[in-house]
């Protein structure tokens, strides 16, 4: 089997599809994308693909070793994002060729379905309750907020105390059963991070993300002092060599790679296995499409430390297109108790909607993260 052909999907509302295909008729799909950079993964992907034309997809390390080494240059956003959707579509493609999931390939299922957690109110957290309450009628046993609007290097004691009152708003009214993730967003600085997880630790957050910025990690040590709270950080991660400190300084309890930027399924197989070695439990980032999402549940499938899995059902970015919009049958997301079934079929185990994605990539998107500053005009972390 060879490698044919690459092609590229740009669809609303911030995601970019890959389709892989063969010469013999097997095609498989990936998402490759870096939120708000669609068009630059979109060229990343096109220069891999001059050395994947004629290629045999099913040696999938091989292809990862020549992408990732054989550029000289390596890592970061782009890069990883535009490896990690050609190694999903070659996962899907050797799936399919075998007739079995993904996990299957990868030792198997080790559960019976994933957790699932839903995101409760926007960037700027109002009315979280109601829609916390909402989730929970939804049948969600697990949900996540955002902390806090931006705050300065040091900020004010009515800004930490809001963030206190919506986040006891949401514990009061889906009572002690309930996770509540806590996202920090990398928006909040060491000295007011300490501050807020002190402040938090009588609501007991199921997890707090990101509580400082990933290139601030060596902060992690210091913060995790002021709580017992679980500490999860990684989306922004990418790679075994990008985790393998952070693990090896046994400061965080769950890392949270994404697997359209870390480098795909199988680089992500291995940084949870290294996890499951230092004893952190993995959570899949993933406020992403469906392609994403399935790759992710590929791995939770087979990895026995994957207590939780993000998806964006609803979520406040997904303007236009929803989840389930580009599947033939969104049925294979059905989420029951809080819970998702594991995928049966074959590669990914999603049936895309190839038509649907190409009328949707004649309509595009130009999504970009928006700018936040400060009351004094300075930048701030969105
Ligand atoms: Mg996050």
């Amino acid at each position: 089997m060879k490698i044919k052909k690459l092609e590229l999907f740009k669809v609303p509302p911030r995601w970019l599809f890959l389709k892989v295909e063969t010469d013999e008729g097997i095609s498989g799909w990936g998402e490759p994308i870096v939120e708000g950079k669609a068009d630059t993964v979109h060229a990343a992907v096109t220069e891999m693909g001059d050395y994947l034309i004629g290629k045999d997809p099913m040696r999938i390390e091989d292809i990862f070793q020549v992408l990732y080494r054989g550029g000289f240059y390596r890592g970061g956003p782009i890069l990883s994002s535009a490896i990690s959707g050609i190694e999903q579509a070659l996962w899907d493609i050797k799936g399919k060729f075998y007739n079995a999931p993904i996990y299957d390939l990868l030792g198997g299922a080790c559960r019976d379905k994933t957790r699932v957690y839903s995101w409760i109110g926007g960037d700027r957290p109002v009315d979280v309750g109601l829609a916390a309450k909402l989730q929970v009628e939804n049948g969600f046993t697990a949900l996540k907020m955002n902390a806090t609007e931006e705050l300065h290097y040091i900020d004010s004691i009515e800004k930490v105390d809001a963030a206190i009152a919506r986040i006891a708003a949401v514990r009061e009214a889906v009572g002690k059963g309930i996770g509540i993730g806590i996202d920090f967003h990398g928006r909040v600085h060491k000295s007011m991070a300490k501050v807020l997880v002190k402040e938090l630790e009588p609501y007991k957050p199921m997890f707090i993300e990101e509580p400082v910025l990933p290139e601030n990690n060596e902060a992690l040590k210091e913060i995790a002092r002021h709580t017992s709270c679980p500490i999860a950080t990684g989306e922004r991660m990418y790679t075994r060599w990008g985790f393998k400190e952070l693990l090896a300084q046994g400061i965080v309890d769950i890392i949270q790679p994404d697997l359209s930027h870390a480098g795909g399924i199988l680089e992500t197989r291995k940084i949870a296995a290294m996890a499951e070695a230092y004893d952190v439990a993995i959570a899949p980032h993933c406020p992403l499409g469906p392609i994403a999402l399935a790759a992710c549940l590929q791995l939770d499938t087979c990895s026995p430390n994957a207590f939780i899995q993000e998806q964006s059902l609803g979520i406040h970015y997904n303007k236009g297109s929803d989840l389930l919009d580009y599947l033939k049958d969104p049925g294979v997301f059905e989420y029951k108790d809080g819970f998702v079934n594991n995928l049966t079929g074959p590669g990914l185990g999603i049936d895309v909607d190839e038509e649907k994605v190409r009328a949707a990539a004649a309509i595009g998107h130009q999504w970009r993260n928006p700018v936040w500053r400060q009351e004094d005009g300075t930048v701030a972390e969105w």
